[in-house]
Order: structure tokens, then C-alpha cells, then sequence
């Protein structure tokens, strides 16, 4: 560790958010940043500091109706009217300082297609489904869901502060808002304490943010009271699209539990904000670590570029690039999905290209419980008994001698696979690696 975590709170502390370098760099890499203070100041500008850096005001003053959002974003009457039916499927909401975001006047702004309801979305209901992973059906008492041996999920409310137009429980919204009670919730935690081989236990939603820190405290001191429990992981969007609920009082009351590990869901580098960029701050800084889980979505960061800028902009505030999702095939959200060899040829365009560390898994969740499945590339060309032939990121072929497995059959006979359905070459020498036709 270079930078010890007491040295960056101790920036967090002595310098104002923008005052940092890093930040510094981003502004002047994004112009679109400009756009945030601008859409501010002619949208808020009556609103005191207070207030925006206040999450509950943010919360209570989300835009939630398309006449509302009529007064930030041109929309001709037609558009008006065609959004409404859209809204009356599936509701809108977005935060002031997700909308401040936007440029107002571009339709296809990647952050826009992420908040801003599109006809499409039913337009196209006809295709995908309302609950593709099946979840409803994995859960043994409600809102807990145990699809894993040694992992469930538990689902605090179905309330968010934005409605992410690519979200996979969109069929929750249409049937009102909800937090879990008292009672519900000692029911899930019995069920844990119940079952020894639980090791991990997600927090999820909705965005259990929602719930005030003292309502969360409840839940998490529960589960720390259950000895098998080792492992606790909250799944927020507020980091990006309302970062100033990760106040000092939210941060304290998780630094008392860990480990307790937040996985959040930035899409796009305009995401990355100064206020985003404290939120990360200060959970690590609470020793909360960060990973991010994006959605692979058309238009939005399905190209190499976008998913480089966005990784590259994760690690500069510390936050760990994990998944990259292939949008699921739920109702309302085909307008955005994308191809899987979209997602592989952008893992193809990282890979080597940039470090490790900054590309993220691509996995697809398969429907009616297949879980998730990791996929990448294929760069073994051949598999046989005792060497492979591997395909580098430049396309360069080389030979590798591959040790028999510890375990492997006393005759020392191994399984030959074809590897990407292609017939077996013969073997060439190779004792390491030897490059062939570079
Ligand atoms: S924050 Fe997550 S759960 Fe909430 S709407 Fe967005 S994608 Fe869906």
C-alpha cells in the first residue's frame, strides 16, 4: 500500500471536494462536468448549499412526474403524451443531482438513456420477460433469496432514488413501494441463523439506502449476531446518483460491522462526479471497500472507449471495476440491450491494452437459475494432452507445455478437448512458450 487510508482522509478532510487533484483531472478530461454546474445554477440555483449536500432534500425533491421533467428537458407535446403511457407502466424518478447531469439537450446522452423514460420501453414489452432470473421462486421467506449454497439476498425494499430505465426488477415498480417490516425482517434473519452454511449475505433492493441508518443499523447488527455470517455486501446505486447520502453518520455505523464490502453501479465516466468521487471516499475511507458492477447498455458504454475511460476513472477514486453485465432480457429494457459479442470484443479491445485491474469480469446471468456465467475471449486455440496453443491480445500464437495435473491417472493419460470447436493441430515442440508466426 502506497497511500496509507489515514493519508486520504486526512486530503478528505483539509480539502474541499474539487480541490483534489484527481477530481481536478477529471473536470478538465469531462467537459460535459461544465454541464453539471451549468443545469445547476439555472435549475437550483435557489437552492441553498445546505440543502443540495442535504440526501433527504435531494430524495424529497426527485423528479417523478413528465410534467416536472418538462421544466428541465425540451419535450414537444407529442413526446409529453407518449412519455406518460411509458410512465404509467414504468414510473420515473430521478434525483436532482442525477438530472443536473444530463445535457438537457441532446437526446442521445448516455446518462439521459438511463433515467429519462424512452417509448420504447413499450414499444418493445413484447420481448424478454417480467422476472427472467426467476426470483420470486427462490425465496423461502419474503424478500429473502437463496438461489446459492453458502449466499442469499436479502431484498430490504423496493424503493430507489432513481429508476434506472435498464433496471432488472422493473416489474416491481407498478405495484406500489414498499420497506420490508420489523417482523418480515426477523423472519429473514431467523432463516439465516437457521441455516449454518450461509457465509454471505447481500443487502440488496430496490436500494436498501432508502432505509435511514438507524433502520439499517437494525438489520446489520442482526446479522453480526449470527456467528456463521462472516461476510456482509450492500448493493447501492447512491454513490452515483444521490453520493451525498454517504454521509459521515452512514459511514461510522458501517465502519462498527465489517467487513462489510459495497458494490455500486457506475455506467458511464460522466458518472464519476466530485460528490461521487467523496461518497467512495469516505466508505473506504470507513474501511467499506468499493467494487463497481456495470450493465453492458447500447449506447450508453458498449464500445472499448467507453468502458476504458469509465474503468480508468474507477481506479483513480479507488474504486474496483468487478462486473460488467450483460443486460437481461427483462420487459422494458430491450431498447438498450446489447450483444454478448459486443461485451466480448470490448474485453478483447481491454485486455492487454490496459492493466489487469481495470477490466472487469463479463458475466451473463442466465435465466431460470443458471447463474451467472463469466466469458471471455477465447484465447486457447487447442487444448491437448500436455501443451496448449494460446492466442496472446496482439493475435500472436504460441505453444505452451502444460504439467500434468497432481492428481492426473497413473497411465498419465489426459482428457483431450477441442477448444472452440475447431480440430486438434499437432503439437510442436515447445518446452515454455514459444512464439509461432509473430
Ligand atoms: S438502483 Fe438498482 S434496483 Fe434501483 S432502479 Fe437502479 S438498477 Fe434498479
Amino acid at each position: 500500500m502506497t497511500e496509507p487510508a489515514s493519508t486520504a482522509r486526512d486530503q478528505a478532510v483539509e480539502e474541499p471536494p474539487g480541490a483534489d487533484t484527481q477530481l481536478i483531472e477529471i473536470e478538465k478530461e469531462e467537459p460535459p462536468s461544465s454541464t453539471a454546474r451549468s443545469n445547476r445554477a439555472r435549475f437550483f440555483g435557489a437552492v441553498p448549499e445546505g440543502s443540495w449536500n442535504d440526501w433527504r432534500w435531494q430524495f424529497r425533491n426527485r423528479i417523478n412526474s413528465i410534467e416536472d421533467l418538462a421544466r428541465f428537458v425540451p419535450l414537444s407535446p407529442r413526446e409529453k403524451e407518449r412519455l406518460k403511457l411509458v410512465a404509467a407502466s414504468y414510473p420515473m424518478s430521478i434525483t436532482p443531482h442525477y438530472l443536473s447531469l444530463i445535457a438537457q439537450d441532446d437526446p442521445t446522452d448516455p446518462l439521459r438513456k438511463q433515467a429519462i423514460p424512452c417509448f420504447k420501453e413499450i414499444g418493445l414489452a413484447g420481448m424478454g420477460e417480467e422476472d427472467p432470473l426467476e426470483e420470486r421462486s427462490h425465496a423461502p421467506v419474503p424478500g429473502l433469496v437463496h438461489r446459492y449454497p453458502d449466499r442469499v439476498l436479502m431484498v430490504l425494499t423496493n424503493v430507489c432514488p432513481m429508476l434506472c430505465r435498464h433496471c432488472t426488477r422493473k416489474r416491481e415498480w407498478r405495484h406500489g413501494w414498499w420497506v420490508r417490516t420489523e417482523s418480515e425482517i426477523e423472519e429473514m434473519l431467523a432463516y439465516i441463523g437457521r441455516n449454518g452454511n450461509i457465509r454471505d449475505v447481500i443487502i440488496s433492493g430496490g436500494d436498501p439506502l432508502t432505509l435511514s441508518t438507524r433502520r439499517l443499523e437494525v438489520v446489520i447488527r442482526g446479522l453480526r449476531q449470527i456467528k456463521h455470517v462472516e461476510v456482509i455486501r450492500i448493493g447501492s446505486r447512491f454513490p452515483v446518483v444521490l453520493p451525498q447520502r454517504i454521509d459521515d453518520e452512514l459511514c461510522s455505523m458501517l465502519g462498527k460491522y465489517g467487513p462489510i464490502w459495497l458494490n455500486t453501479q457506475f455506467n458511464h465516466i460522466r458518472e464519476i462526479t466530485p460528490e461521487a468521487a467523496l461518497a467512495c471516499d469516505r466508505l473506504l475511507c470507513n474501511g467499506v471497500p468499493v467494487s463497481n458492477q456495470s450493465v453492458l447498455l447500447k449506447g450508453i458504454n458498449d464500445t472499448v472507449e467507453a468502458q476504458t475511460r469509465l474503468c480508468h476513472g474507477l481506479l483513480r477514486i479507488k474504486v474496483r471495476p468487478y462486473y460488467l453485465y450483460e443486460c437481461d432480457e427483462v420487459q422494458g429494457t430491450e431498447h438498450l440491450r446489447t450483444s454478448v459479442e459486443t461485451g466480448l470484443m470490448i474485453m478483447e479491445g481491454m485486455r492487454g491494452h490496459t492493466s489487469g485491474l481495470a477490466i472487469p469480469t463479463f458475466v451473463v446471468d442466465l435465466p431460470r437459475n443458471g447463474g451467472k456465467v463469466p466469458l471471455q475471449p477465447a484465447y486457447v486455440l487447442v487444448e491437448q494432452e500436455d501443451h496448449l496453443v494460446l492466442r496472446n491480445y496482439e493475435g500472436r500464437i504460441f505453444h505452451y507445455r502444460n504439467p500434468k495435473p497432481v492428481n492426473a491417472p497413473a497411465n498419465g493419460s489426459r482428457k483431450v478437448k477441442k477448444a472452440n470447436g475447431r480440430p486438434q493441430q499437432p503439437a510442436s515442440g515447445g518446452q515454455y512458450m514459444l512464439p509461432i508466426g509473430a
